[in-house]
């Protein structure tokens, strides 16, 4: 058996720190350590050329095998012989295994001995993810680095789950192994453990006796403490053969980085260049800079004085500013491109220093530099006598003669929850009539597949967060499944606006919803099973790129605000996105527009409880719901509604044209709910 394919040398070691300095030779290039690389996740750095990457300086990039199985699929690489030619990129390519996507992507997932199974987010189909259809999957792709599947484990979870976690990532490690045969494709595996050192320790000895070319340390970066994860990161990296390179995977920032680099960590990968790009946000030599800022409105300056990248070398903050506040695919093209910039430059300074042995001096200088937000234009604290804003964007508080807060839409007047205060009519309307509590409960050593909540309109999160208190009182009770979150919305305003006044909205009092918006996704710390993800834009567009409901709380702004929203087209691709599973809909509408859209995108339709001047709502079921046990809950409506829909003037929705309403007449007298009493 070759010994290594990536022939890694240490070429220094730092005095006084664990830091190293090296070169590994991949089937394409020599990569010199520590390295940084961009994630590339389907294959394409977010919003950057490879031309771009090669110019910053990037040696290899990180690709997943999960996001490329389901989209082109493996066959595709193939019949292109492979992800280099495939994106135009000729330097080493790392693919993940797909573990880790497999534990943080809120979709119905089980794990057993074979391997992880999982519903495609695209299609709904089942997929058995084993270490040996990962290895399959990456021998298509092609890389350079190959990582063995591992069964990833929050780092807060309980020791019997991280126990049976490092065993069965051993098993896996070892099959995929054995599957990876011949090829000249590396492999590394992941170390896993949670926070317990013994559980780490055996983690590290047992991968380490079998021949991979690397090995990385998995599950940190989920929800630990910072010093927490500098421990462990570093008492795992000493468990790991000095002759091997060590990748600590998704991490971080620049001085995350940093320290893990003076704790022994070779390579590194994190979506946070590109990610605070698209947000407006740049790391500089002056400190971490917001561009949405009203500062740099006129400013001349760079972007950075001291960075010879090419968005420094050619535009103005003034301008950097303009494309991010009006959300130009520009800014975050030519931020991402000097953040790129930026932790390459760190990189190649951090290696220099390893070499010169003056790393530690290094590492003090930028520890310290690296905290730095705005030198230039730092961000005082506001003025404590300040009069409040009620206003945020197109939206501002409401107070109702009962005293409860609400927000308001400015231009439209529409009001979230206008008539009871926003928790009750959350959890009355969304949390009680989804049964919320009962489905999230599981007898004591049951394995249940997440529940998935679409919260469609995450408006100011009342719904979201009834939902996240209920997962929290059951959990206090018992035994709960996984809970996942997935909140649509395209305006934050008014969650921001709630959340500069959690007097007023005493219900965001609470981690998630600021977490929500610093990260685009928000995992409990006290609950692992409790998860809850941002999806920016547009409902319609965005939708596919979340996993497929159980339950949907669709609380969008009313038609004569939001009238796409209400279509029978949106509803039929709402329907199709349900992908035939058992999917409950609740809305607080009672329009007949919106239920016979509803049944003529193929959804059954029942009457929801009443709420505020409302004596109905809606529920909307697709089929498989219907079959389903708790199905038969529901008052679905009748023939005798069918005939007053049928007899009334304005009768179809404003979409159809007049020459397709006696097909769409068909086919909502057709609906199979009626079919005991078609009316004649
Ligand atoms: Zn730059």
């Amino acid at each position: 058996m070759t010994a290594s394919r990536l022939d890694f040398r240490v070429e220094a070691v730092a005095s006084d720190s664990r830091a190293r300095a090296g070169t590994f030779r991949t089937l394409h290039n020599d990569v010199q350590t520590p390295v940084f690389m961009p994630v590339g996740t389907k294959a394409t750095v977010k919003a950057q050329l490879t031309r771009t990457l090669e110019e910053a300086g990037s040696q290899i990039l990180l690709a997943n095998t999960y996001h490329l199985l389901l989209r082109p699929g493996a066959e595709v690489f193939r019949r292109l012989g492979g992800i280099h030619q495939f994106m135009s990129w000729e330097r080493a390519v790392l693919t993940d295994s797909g573990g880790y996507q497999i534990f943080s992507l809120p979709h119905s997932r089980s794990i057993s001995e074979e391997g992880a199974v999982f519903q495609s987010y695209l299609d709904g189909r089942t997929i058995l993810l084993s270490p040996e259809l990962s290895i399959e999957t990456q021998k298509a792709i092609n890389s350079d680095i190959m990582m063995a599947l591992d069964h990833c484990v929050a780092s807060t979870a309980d020791e019997a789950t991280a126990r049976s976690a490092i065993e069965i990532t051993q098993r896996w490690a070892a099959r995929s192994l054995a599957a990876r045969g011949d090829s000249p494709q590396a492999i590394f595996a992941i170390v896993q453990g949670a926070l317990f050192p013994e559980l780490r320790r055996a983690s590290a000895e047992g991968l380490s006796e079998m021949s991979f070319d690397g090995f990385a340390i998995g599950g940190l970066a989920v929800g630990e403490e910072k010093n927490e994860r500098e421990e462990m990161c570093e008492f795992t990296a000493e468990l790991l053969p000095a002759g091997k390179p060590r990748y600590l995977m998704g991490v971080g920032t620049p001085l995350d980085i940093l320290e893990a680099v003076h704790r022994g960590v070779d390579m590194f990968d994190c979506i946070i260049p590109t990610q605070v790009a698209q947000r407006g946000a740049a790391f500089t030599s002056r400190g971490y800079l917001q561009l949405r800022r009203g500062v740099y409105k006129a400013s001349e300056e760079k972007l950075d004085p001291d960075c010879a990248c090419p968005t420094c070398a050619r535009y103005s903050r003034a301008y950097l500013h303009h494309l991010t506040k009006t959300s130009e695919t520009l800014g975050w093209q030519l931020l991402g491109k000097h953040n790129l910039h930026f932790y390459h430059q760190l990189m190649r300074e951090i290696r220099a220093s390893i070499l010169a042995d003056r790393f530690l001096q290094l590492y003090r200088e930028k520890r310290d530099f690296l905290h730095e937000v705005d030198m230039d234009n730092p961000i005082r604290a506001a003025k404590p006598k300040k009069p409040r804003a009620l206003q945020l964007g197109h939206y501002e508080v409401h107070i109702a003669r009962e005293g409860f807060a609400s927000v308001r839409h400015i231009a439209s007047g529409e009001i979230m929850h206008s008539r009871t205060a926003p928790m009750e009519e959350a959890r009355r309307l969304y949390v009680e009539q989804s049964n919320l509590a009962e489905r999230l409960r599981v007898r004591q050593g049951e394995r249940a597949e997440a529940l998935i909540i679409w919260d469609v309109g995450l408006g100011a999160a009342a719904n979201a967060m009834a939902a996240v208190r209920t997962y929290e009182e059951q959990a206090a009770n018992g035994p709960v499944r996984a809970l996942r979150i997935v909140s649509f919305e395209n305006n934050l305003d008014s969650l921001k606006l709630a959340l500069q006044l959690t007097d007023l909205f005493p219900y965001l009092r609470h981690g998630g919803p600021a977490g929500l918006l610093k990260e685009g996704r928000w995992k409990s710390r006290q609950h692992s099973g409790l998860d809850w993800l941002l999806v920016r834009g547009d409902f319609l567009d965005t939708m596919t790129e979340a996993p497929p409901p159980d339950v949907i709380f669709y609380d969008m702004f009313s038609s004569n605000t939001c009238a796409a929203q209400w279509t029978p087209e949106a509803f039929r691709r709402l329907f199709s996105a349900c992908g035939g599973r058992a999917v409950e809909l609740f809305t607080y509408t009672c329009s007949t527009s919106a239920r016979v859209a509803l049944l003529a995108a193929g959804f059954y339709v029942a009457k929801g409880r009443n709420a505020g001047e409302k004596e109905e709502t809606t529920i909307a079921l697709t089929p498989a719901a219907i079959g389903s046990p708790s199905g038969a809950r529901f008052d679905l409506l009748s023939s005798s509604w069918l005939n007053r829909w049928h007899r009334s003037g304005a009768k179809f929705p404003v979409e159809i044209s007049p020459s397709d309403h006696k097909a769409f007449e068909q086919v909502i007298l057709g609906h199979a709910q009626f079919a005991s009493g078609v009316p004649a």
